[in-house]
């Protein structure tokens, strides 16, 4: 018995539509069908012939959260080596719907008000596991008649620690025989690794890139960004520079508000100085408090519009982020912490439970 084939393999496929001398129309139909119009397993291969030979799925969907205050659902999925990742879908009232796609298990970067930089661990997914949360989402959505706009990589882990398998999931989410998706409706946020920014601009410009710049305060983004020490606000500016210059278009700077740690005037002046110049919008994130850094605080929200009112008196462009799923979700990442937790307990209490010795 051979080893089950994923869509998402090209190569593999070809090889299996060459070995069984089959049309080259399946294989699109195929692809038509899971890829773009996100049909359901069953639908979508029941006209292949070697629909046995496939497995549409590499990630196990673990557990799912429907918000009862708003669109969000949050998808919890297990990898084949036994990993949690989340993804979320945010129905957004103005009918579009994003998806947030995770890109590692953990994350190196270990930023200080992220539940995930807290997990302690950092490992890459393949690009086959970021794929197939863009698949599931679609299908699930499809199934209730909605649509999929815009993909954002702002789930678990920092996009650009896991650069090819990133790329490579761009390259079959925009490729037309594949996903076909417009690459302005993808963005891809990151801590600010430099150099990987602008090889991302220039294979991909019109993807859209985002910043967590929390601070133009290079002491400041330290103390709550560790890597802020290897990629400093001097080089990240003329970073955001380089990419304007190649992409034309606006990069998002992201903002979290963390009172008094970045949310003074002196932190808006200091801000509004280093955006000056750039091809930038500002997004205000309002902070989720996580269990692990019990010494921070969100900036109150009348504090925070006041920010924005201030920062657009100075001509930035500036939004603030309105949080979805708040009851379904205590920060992106916690779920898969605290899930992680259980599903390791649950995991030592079978292993006890089916030792010889125990
Ligand atoms: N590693 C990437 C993408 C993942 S995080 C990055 O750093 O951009 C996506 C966004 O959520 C980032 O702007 C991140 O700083 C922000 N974020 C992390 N923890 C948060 C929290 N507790 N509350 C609000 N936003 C948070």
């Amino acid at each position: 018995m051979t080893e089950p084939i994923s869509p998402f393999d090209s190569e593999a496929i070809e090889q299996l539509r060459q070995q069984h001398r089959l049309d080259r129309q399946y294989v699109r139909a195929l692809r038509n069908r899971l890829f773009k119009q996100f049909r359901s397993d069953e639908d979508a291969t029941s006209n292949f012939p070697l629909r046995d030979s496939l497995q549409c799925h590499v990630l196990q969907q673990y557990r799912r959260f429907d918000s009862d205050l708003d669109g969000a659902t949050k998808l919890l999925f297990r990898t084949e080596a036994g990993m949690l990742i989340e993804s979320v879908i945010l129905r957004i009232a103005t009918g579009r719907t994003t998806l947030c796609v995770s890109s590692q298990v953990g994350c190196a970067a270990a930023c200080d008000f992220c539940a995930t930089g807290k997990m302690g661990i950092a490992k890459s997914l393949d690009y086959t596991e970021i794929l197939d949360q863009v698949l599931q989402a679609g299908q699930l959505l499809a199934a209730e008649d909605g649509s999929l706009d815009n993909i954002v990589f702002m789930g678990m882990g920092e996009p650009f620690h896991n650069e090819s398998n990133l790329h490579k999931t761009i390259e079959v989410l925009t490729a037309p025989d594949h996903f076909n998706r417009s690459p302005s409706r993808i963005l891809v946020s990151t801590v600010g690794v430099s150099d990987a920014m602008i090889r991302m601009a220039q294979r991909f410009p019109k993807v859209n890139l985002a910043l967590s710049l929390h601070s133009a305060d290079q002491s400041t983004r330290e103390k709550i960004i560790p890597l802020a020490r290897r990629y400093p606000l001097d080089q990240l500016r003329t970073t955001i520079q380089r990419c304007n210059e190649i992409q034309s278009r606006e990069v998002m700077i992201e903002y979290l508000m963390l009172r008094d740690v970045n949310d003074s005037v002196i932190d808006r002046d200091c801000l509004a100085n280093w955006l000056d110049g750039l091809n930038v919008h500002l997004n205000l994130i309002p902070y989720n408090p996580i269990e692990d850094a019990p010494h921070l605080t969100g900036t109150e929200p009348d504090a925070i519009a006041d920010f924005a009112g201030a920062m657009k008196g100075l001509g930035v462009k500036t939004t603030v982020r309105y949080s979805l799923g708040r009851d379904i979700d205590a920060a992106c990442g916690q779920l898969v912490r605290k899930e992680n937790r259980s599903y390791a307990l649950q995991l030592n209490a079978n292993a006890t439970r089916h030792s010889p010795t125990a």
